[in-house]
């Protein structure tokens, strides 16, 4: 990735909208997160020299709550911490597709043998109804790209295209209201749909692109009876498979 490239409007996007969610980062790690992006990726460095003191002061956090942040991001993939030492950390920051590559190279042994995330499950020879119906698709890099690859490099709301700089996974039914992370509550987006769409439900939201004119009114039927079948378990994607 070249940083002199990125677009902060597109970058604050993903992060608010992808990174923080999916992390699932705390209000403080937000907050250091952000202030670390603020001073490399936002002015073009991909790396950053910084001090915890001067960190959690500009912040408002005690020391130790800053140092945590730090090493919980680290720990997630969010930063790179290269070198710590008296004078301060540096940190090479990442980015949501970035962590996606970093776990893409980390499993790509285990997706090779079939053996991620549900692998566990389905390699006992479980029929694979079974283990989709269990697999929690948040949970891997590869199961998560089995959703994407489900929908065809298409937002499942509004049809645009969605390069995987551009897309996320959004629940149909929000979090909030408990929806599951089951593939029959996951869709793959463009990031636009995924932050307008919010906590509504999903058919209000197609109807308002609707009548935006972004869907045509066969597009609306579409998407209206797509919905329904995503939650009758008709829109499967394709699991990893063992041995390939
Ligand atoms: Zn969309």
């Amino acid at each position: 990735m070249n940083p002199k490239k990125l677009n902060p409007g597109l970058l604050w996007m993903q992060f608010e909208d992808v990174l923080a969610p999916r992390l699932g980062l705390s209000v403080k790690e937000r907050a250091v997160y952000s202030y670390l992006l603020r001073h490399s990726l936002v002015v073009g460095k991909l790396r950053l020299q910084f001090a915890v003191m001067a960190l959690a002061r500009t912040l408002g956090l005690s020391i130790g709550a800053a140092r945590q942040a730090v090493r919980r991001l680290d720990e997630l993939g969010a930063l790179r911490v290269l070198e710590r030492s008296k004078s301060g950390h540096l940190a090479e920051m990442r980015l949501p597709e970035k962590i996606r590559a970093i776990r893409l190279r980390k499993n790509g042994a285990s997706i090779a043998s079939g053996a991620v995330g549900v692998g566990a499950v389905g390699a006992a020879g479980e029929p694979p109804a079974a283990t989709l119906e269990t697999t929690d698709f948040l949970k891997t890099w590869a199961v998560r790209k089995a959703i994407h690859d489900r929908e065809r490099e298409a937002c499942f709301y509004c049809f645009r295209r969605t390069p995987a700089n551009v897309r996320c996974l959004d629940h149909v039914v929000p979090r909030v209201r408990f929806g599951r992370n089951s593939y029959r509550n996951l869709v793959s987006c463009c990031i636009e749909c995924n932050t307008r769409k919010g906590d509504r439900p999903a058919p209000d939201f197609l109807r308002t692109l609707y009548r935006l004119g972004r869907l045509t009114p066969a597009e609306l039927d579409a998407r209206l009876r797509a919905l329904k079948d995503l939650a009758a378990g008709k829109l499967r994607p394709a699991l990893p498979e063992k041995g390939k």
